[in-house]
């Protein structure tokens, strides 16, 4: 059988500002799906933060995606900023 691409040419992604597992479409360079539990044993993942990195986000004043990046301090952009706060 042949593999068929419908989806372009997605990767495994790990984003660590968000603590987000997600399969992503190359093609079109957009997330598709979300990932909650381990593809191989079936383990949940830790929760995404996404939501939560917004509400500190703004409270640097970074209110959309049109925001500027540079409003953010650098700790925002990695996991650093969840990982201090002792997000689990
Ligand atoms: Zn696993």
């Amino acid at each position: 059988m042949q593999a068929t691409r419908r989806h372009g040419d997605p990767s495994l992604r790990y984003d660590a500002q968000f603590r987000s597992f997600t399969i992503w479409d190359r093609a079109d360079q957009s997330p598709g799906w979300t990932i909650s539990h381990c593809p191989f044993c079936g383990e949940k993942l830790p929760d995404t933060l996404d939501e939560l990195w917004w509400v500190e986000a703004e409270k640097f004043g970074f209110v959309d995606l049109g925001s500027d990046k540079k409003l953010l301090p650098a700790e925002m952009l990695t996991d650093e900023w969840w990982r201090k706060r002792g997000i689990k």
